[in-house]
């Protein structure tokens, strides 16, 4: 490797932070911005995983690689660097904004006074994350409403993670669990198990995908019920299906509702009380009419609330819209 370049003149040339997410690992899933980034870049900072992988653009660079635990150290580093006018270029992988460096760096730099304004500037340069390319390998499981959940209690408090956990398995999300395991921490994906079984059946589809679009990629199917005896590390995801996911073809696959509306098999017409381009008969026009109409036959806002799995006051308060509008629409047509 040959000497780094000189320091340019730093108050005629301001430096840049750049925050590269360099996607799962492969080169071609990177991003031609994030590859033109670093090559930019007269530093590189790293965890070194991630230095590694980018090794062929890092040519007469200044690499400063630190370990996992030294993230603030990384962003301290690269402000002092950008403010001695060099152009930084610090790599996660995958997303930088997605439990990656982008959040702790503007963190550091507000803290040290920082701007938008400040001849220092910032590019956040977006990358695949990893549920992205997880996904894309195990074929189409969030194509409905997803949510990520990181298992990593390093930072955040176990309650938060499992009240979390609970309400999208409550909620019925495909969820994407990141830090699922490590060598320290094992018990965490027993525990979003057991939440997760009190809401899903245990057949419930889940995917693990260890180190997707790397050398030792590694993908397994497996169930609910079973996931937690599966082989888990620090370079998986895991992702939990809804309760309409399906597994075939040993593709997962999560419907995204076609067949609410449309007859599949009946060559796509589209079925009793749907019509194309219109929300669904159940969607929140048609449901509040049925509310209304279920209401008024004389159940009770606590039956309805249980009926429709909705809180009780979000029941009273929309049949009481309800109400207020039609006496308005009534008194408009008086
Ligand atoms: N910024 C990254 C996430 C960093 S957190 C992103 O956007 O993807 C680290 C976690 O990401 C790992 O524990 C793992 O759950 C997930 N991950 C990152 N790269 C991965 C890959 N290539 N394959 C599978 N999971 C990955």
């Amino acid at each position: 490797m040959t000497t780094p370049s000189p320091v340019p003149d730093a108050a005629s040339m301001p430096g840049k932070i750049m925050l590269v997410g360099i996607g799962p690992g492969s080169e071609a899933h990177m991003t031609a911005r994030a590859r033109q980034a670093i090559e930019e870049a007269d530093t590189v900072i790293g965890y070194v995983t991630y230095i590694k992988l980018v090794a062929d653009l890092l040519e007469g660079k200044e690499i400063i690689r630190k370990s996992m635990t030294e993230e603030l150290d990384r962003a301290v580093s690269a402000l002092d660097a950008a403010r001695q006018g060099r152009k930084v270029a610090l790599i996660s992988s995958g997303d930088a904004g997605v439990y990656g460096m982008a959040g702790p760096t503007y963190e550091v730099l507000f803290q040290a006074g920082w701007t938008p304004d400040d001849p220092v500037q910032v590019e956040i340069i977006p990358g695949a994350s990893a549920l992205n390319s997880c996904a894309a390998l195990v074929g189409a499981p969030l194509t409905h409403d997803f949510c990520a959940i990181s298992l990593s209690d390093l930072l955040t408090p176990w309650p938060t993670i499992a009240r979390r956990l609970d309400a999208v398995a409550m909620a019925d999300f495909v969820v994407a669990l990141y830090n699922p395991k490590s060598g320290r921490r094992t018990r965490q994906i027993v525990e979003a198990q057991r939440l997760f079984l009190r809401h899903r059946r245990p057949d419930t589809p889940v995917a693990i995908v260890k180190s997707a679009y790397r050398r030792r990629e590694q993908i397994l199917f497996t169930t609910l019920d079973q996931m937690a005896e599966a082989e888990i590390g620090m370079l998986s995801t895991v992702l939990i299906g809804n309760s309409n996911t399906f597994v075939r073809h040993g593709l997962m696959v999560t419907p995204r509702g076609y067949a609410n509306k449309y007859d599949l098999e009946q060559g796509g017409n589209t079925r009793d009380g749907e019509r194309r381009g219109r929300s669904l008969s159940t969607g929140l026009l048609g449901w509040l009419d049925t509310l209304q109409a279920e209401h008024a036959a004389g159940l009770d806002i606590d039956t309805l609330a249980a009926r429709h799995r909705l809180p009780v006051d979000y029941i009273r308060s929309t049949l009481l819209d309800a109400v207020t509008e039609t006496a308005a629409q009534a008194e408009a047509s008086a």
